[in-house]
């Protein structure tokens, strides 16, 4: 299989528009056209995952974490980083990035949390804003139901559970044809008075550009008129964090019992234990503490996450329980999240997760 299928596939589930600024996701070393025998599944790019790639003929290996973060300068395999890229590069190997992208969708690392802690129907904590706009566009009423079903074909429309949302008002267009046009309504050199239907639909941005060809292809006229807006609404299917409702609250006690059993992990560090029930859950897989603020303000009695600094855990203030559960434990099953999604999708590819526990910190009791 060429490695542009995987990618691609990963990419309409995960689209790179939707990870943060600082972050690499995406392809970083191999060619689109390159063809893939086996790939490996990873949280981490070290150099035993690709030491594992090269005994196991695997010419692909797909990390939640991405190898490189920032612009290199040098490659004398100085540092692990430098030696993975190298390594990788003379045994051809790919290596592949789906990081915050996938933290930041309905379906990613949170969603796969809230399974696990049997947590239906979560939301997300703190959602994108400015990745919604608004597109208005100018149709003959005779054409306006096939440009509003070509763009909700496209994408457009779609309000939570809701699809095909557009408002319509119909309204008088006027149009001069010049002495090059060809009007598909009027004449050359009349004012043409036409009955128009401006349809008005949103859509999330990355599917622009489908759109606007999907609009181009099913309106009949020779010039589209059309406006695209910004909104400053907020996108509430991507973002960071989740939260949702236990089926039945527990006290602080049996929540981190359950919450051992259900993430694997050995220990939990924890603010003070709250006197009342634990229903509300928020959690952010991976370094969460920016998200703290929101996860009270969203009335959750625990925040489950990773990576808080000493001074952090102050910050819960009794409000709620804070619940470090380690950066790697958090994200762990997101392997087998990858896993499934790509075998799903591609029965026949042999792909597995990597044999290595790339977690760097160990614990010792
Ligand atoms: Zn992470």
């Amino acid at each position: 299989m060429k490695l542009l299928e995987i990618t691609s596939f990963l990419e309409n589930f995960a689209p790179l528009e939707w990870q943060e600024d600082y972050d690499n996701s995406g392809l970083i070393v191999g060619r689109p056209d390159q063809e893939i025998n086996q790939a490996l599944i990873s949280l981490d790019c070290t150099e035993a995952v690709i030491d594992e790639a090269i005994q196991s003929n695997c010419n692909l290996i797909i990390s939640h974490h991405p190898i490189v973060f920032k612009g290199m300068k040098r490659f004398n395999d100085a540092s692990y980083i430098e030696r993975v890229i190298s390594k990788a590069i003379k045994h051809g190997i790919a290596l592949y990035a789906i990081h915050t992208n996938l933290d930041n969708i309905q379906l990613g690392v949170n969603q796969q949390i809230m399974n696990r802690l049997g947590i239906q129907k979560p939301l997300i904590l703190s959602p994108k804003e400015g990745v919604l706009k608004k597109l208005s566009v100018f149709v003959p009423n005779t054409h306006a139901a096939q440009v509003r079903n070509a763009l909700f074909a496209a994408g457009a429309g779609n309000i939570g559970n809701y699809s095909e949302c557009s408002f319509n008002i119909d309204g008088t267009g006027t149009f001069f044809p010049k002495e090059n046009a060809n009007p598909s309504l009027g004449e050359i050199g009349i004012r043409e008075e036409a009955k128009e239907t401006s349809i008005e639909v949103i859509y999330p941005k990355h599917l622009e550009r489908s759109i606007l060809i999907a609009m181009f292809e099913s309106h009949p006229y020779e010039e589209v008129a059309y406006n695209i807006y910004s909104l400053s609404n907020t996108y509430q299917e991507i973002g960071s964090g989740m939260v949702g409702n236990l089926s039945e609250a527990l006290s602080a006690d049996d929540f981190l019992a359950y919450l051992k059993e259900k993430m694997q992990v050995s220990v939990i560090r924890h603010t003070q234990k709250l006197k009342k029930n634990i229903q509300r859950v928020a959690v952010c897989g991976g370094a969460g503490s920016f998200l703290l603020r929101q996860a009270i303000r969203a009335g959750a009695d625990a925040f489950i996450s990773a990576d808080f600094k000493y001074h952090e855990f102050f910050d819960a203030e009794n409000k709620i329980m804070i619940a470090d559960i380690g950066h790697f434990e958090s994200e762990q099953f997101t392997q087998h999240l990858l896993l499934e999604k790509i075998r799903n999708k591609f029965p026949n590819f042999a792909i597995r997760i990597t044999i290595e526990n790339t977690n760097p910190i160990k614990y010792y009791f």
